[in-house]
Protein backbone atom coordinates (compact mmCIF):
# COMPACT_ATOMS: atom_id res chain seq x y z
CA UNK A 1 0.00 0.00 0.00
CA UNK A 2 1.16 3.77 -0.61
CA UNK A 3 1.04 5.80 2.39
CA UNK A 4 1.26 9.08 1.08
CA UNK A 5 1.66 12.09 3.62
CA UNK A 6 -0.40 15.58 2.91
CA UNK A 7 -0.15 19.03 5.02
CA UNK A 8 -3.86 19.47 6.78
CA UNK A 9 -2.99 23.22 6.49
CA UNK A 10 -1.43 24.14 3.02
CA UNK A 11 -2.06 21.03 0.96
CA UNK A 12 1.61 19.90 0.27
CA UNK A 13 2.66 16.78 -0.81
CA UNK A 14 4.84 15.92 2.45
CA UNK A 15 6.02 12.70 1.30
CA UNK A 16 4.84 9.02 -0.29
CA UNK A 17 5.93 5.51 0.91
CA UNK A 18 5.44 2.03 -0.57
CA UNK A 19 5.00 -0.68 1.97
CA UNK A 20 4.19 -4.08 1.37
CA UNK A 21 2.43 -4.56 4.49
CA UNK A 22 1.15 -1.90 6.71
CA UNK A 23 2.55 -1.64 10.29
CA UNK A 24 0.53 0.79 11.77
CA UNK A 25 2.34 0.63 15.28
CA UNK A 26 5.32 1.75 13.62
CA UNK A 27 3.87 4.26 11.72
CA UNK A 28 2.40 5.35 15.49
CA UNK A 29 -1.25 5.00 14.13
CA UNK A 30 -2.09 2.37 17.19
CA UNK A 31 -1.84 4.88 19.53
CA UNK A 32 -4.47 7.18 17.69
CA UNK A 33 -8.59 6.68 18.92
CA UNK A 34 -11.05 5.88 16.56
CA UNK A 35 -12.10 9.43 15.89
CA UNK A 36 -8.56 10.55 15.28
CA UNK A 37 -7.76 7.63 12.98
CA UNK A 38 -11.02 8.70 10.90
CA UNK A 39 -9.67 12.92 11.10
CA UNK A 40 -6.38 11.83 9.93
CA UNK A 41 -6.06 8.86 7.71
CA UNK A 42 -8.34 7.93 4.76
CA UNK A 43 -7.91 5.06 2.84
CA UNK A 44 -8.45 4.64 -0.87
CA UNK A 45 -8.96 0.83 -1.15
CA UNK A 46 -9.16 1.21 -4.93
CA UNK A 47 -5.60 2.46 -5.76
CA UNK A 48 -4.46 0.67 -2.24
CA UNK A 49 -3.73 4.16 -1.11
CA UNK A 50 -3.30 5.64 2.28
CA UNK A 51 -3.79 9.22 2.62
CA UNK A 52 -2.57 10.41 5.77
CA UNK A 53 -2.83 14.13 7.61
CA UNK A 54 0.46 15.55 8.77
CA UNK A 55 2.08 19.30 8.88
CA UNK A 56 5.05 20.22 6.85
CA UNK A 57 7.87 21.44 7.70
CA UNK A 58 6.78 24.98 6.83
CA UNK A 59 3.71 25.02 8.48
CA UNK A 60 5.32 23.55 11.43
CA UNK A 61 8.04 26.67 11.33
CA UNK A 62 4.62 28.89 11.30
CA UNK A 63 2.52 27.43 14.23
CA UNK A 64 5.93 27.20 16.32
CA UNK A 65 6.09 24.05 17.00
CA UNK A 66 9.48 22.98 15.55
CA UNK A 67 11.20 23.91 18.80
CA UNK A 68 8.76 21.30 20.69
CA UNK A 69 10.94 18.42 22.63
CA UNK A 70 7.38 16.55 23.41
CA UNK A 71 5.62 15.81 20.80
CA UNK A 72 3.61 12.77 22.27
CA UNK A 73 0.76 14.25 22.47
CA UNK A 74 0.38 15.91 19.11
CA UNK A 75 -0.77 13.54 16.54
CA UNK A 76 0.64 16.00 13.34
CA UNK A 77 3.51 16.69 14.29
CA UNK A 78 4.36 13.16 16.00
CA UNK A 79 3.14 11.58 12.49
CA UNK A 80 5.80 14.01 10.45
CA UNK A 81 8.45 13.40 12.82
CA UNK A 82 8.00 9.24 11.64
CA UNK A 83 9.06 10.28 8.19
CA UNK A 84 12.73 11.43 9.52
ZN1 LIG B 1 2.01 23.08 5.04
Amino acid sequence: MKICYHCEICGADIDEIELAVVDEKKLGFDCLTGDERKAIISVDTLSDTMDVQSLCDACIKELGLDDVQDQATSFPVNGLNLLH
